[in-house]
């Protein structure tokens, strides 16, 4: 484990605001996040190194879901690539595309099939190795020297990294001079944090290592030498779900489990009956006021998940 300072402020003054286990279980540790005194910026810390990460990017991190669960994990899919393009068609029609945090590849390969030229950079082996047997052009690194990208995508990935600044930084040298950066986070402003804390399904500790709120998320990209275009609150691809599993995690014995099954079809093997068993009649109870609640909380800046749209100051 390690101390770090606040990313965005240098500053050594944060304070512990709450502390929760690694939802898979891949370590007893309980992990603690520090909101800075000075910037309101939250993070973990102290935070496991680079090679004790890896451990909590296992094989199955990126798994094949059930039979069942593949009809359904293939049409949320088209679905939400389609929403995510619809994003990204605000401001481009084609070009070249990249994304970070690519995970399976599977919306690069939604895009090339509409003529984007696409590539992707996974640091995970599991997601790299499935990006390469799609024949997407997959990087482990941000090192893409001389390119220059129309739209750089980060679904859900910069809360992952060691250091943001220094992605964006990098970011900023390959994102052409009208290009746009597409940013979606967990918002750690929102209701589902403030009310459910260490229950929050977007919590995800260690891996979430920096919890950007609007203001924070703002603040870097300006420091990083971006001008924000705008904010979107409204996530059908992850509020939705993501305050049903929130409320899910309160009472059911697996922390994240319907998660775990339907992506991945593991789950942790214990008491996989009784949780089956609260969660499928949990699952038709919620989801229509998960649906509505959450985009109430949207509609007040106060969702899940945020959407950053940027382009390059100079
Ligand atoms: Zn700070």
């Amino acid at each position: 484990m390690k101390h770090v300072k606040c990313e965005i402020c240098g500053s050594d003054n944060s304070n512990a605001v709450c502390s929760a286990k690694c939802p898979d279980g891949t370590s007893r540790e309980n992990f603690i996040i520090n909101k800075c005194e000075i910037c309101g910026f939250v993070f973990v810390n102290p935070r496991p190194d680079k090679d004790e990460m890896r451990s909590f990017y296992f094989e199955e991190y990126y798994g094949k879901p059930s039979r069942i669960m593949k009809i359904v994990a293939n049409s949320a899919i088209s679905v939400f690539s389609f929403l995510r393009k619809r994003r990204i068609y605000k401001y481009k029609k084609s070009g070249k595309l990249l994304d970070i945090g690519c995970g399976d590849g599977v919306f690069l390969n939604y895009m090339r099939a509409r003529d984007w030229k696409v590539f992707g950079v996974e640091t995970s082996e599991s997601g790299y190795k499935l990006c390469e047997q799609k024949k997407i052009n997959v990087s482990k690194e941000l090192n893409f020297q001389g390119e220059s990208f129309d739209i750089i995508t980060l679904w859900q990935s910069l809360e992952h990294m060691e250091s943001p600044a220094r992605v964006l930084r990098e970011i900023h040298k390959v994102l052409s001079e009208n290009g746009v950066l597409i940013i979606s986070a967990p918002n750690i402003n929102s209701m589902e944090y403030a009310i459910f804390k260490k229950f929050w399904f977007h919590l995800d500790l260690p891996r979430h290592l920096n919890h950007f709120s609007v203001a924070t998320l703002k603040k870097l990209l300006q420091k990083s030498g971006f001008k924000v275009l705008k904010t979107e609150h409204c996530s059908f691809e992850y509020n939705p779900y993501g305050l049903m599993q929130t409320i899910m995690n309160t009472f059911t014995p697996e922390f994240n489990f319907f998660y775990k099954f339907a992506k991945r079809n593991k789950t942790q093997g214990k008491k996989f009956i009784l949780n089956m068993a609260i969660t499928l009649p949990s699952l038709i109870i919620l989801a229509i006021p998960a649906f509505f609640i959450s985009y109430v909380f949207s509609f007040f800046k106060r969702g899940g998940v945020v959407h950053l749209y940027a382009k390059k100051n100079s």
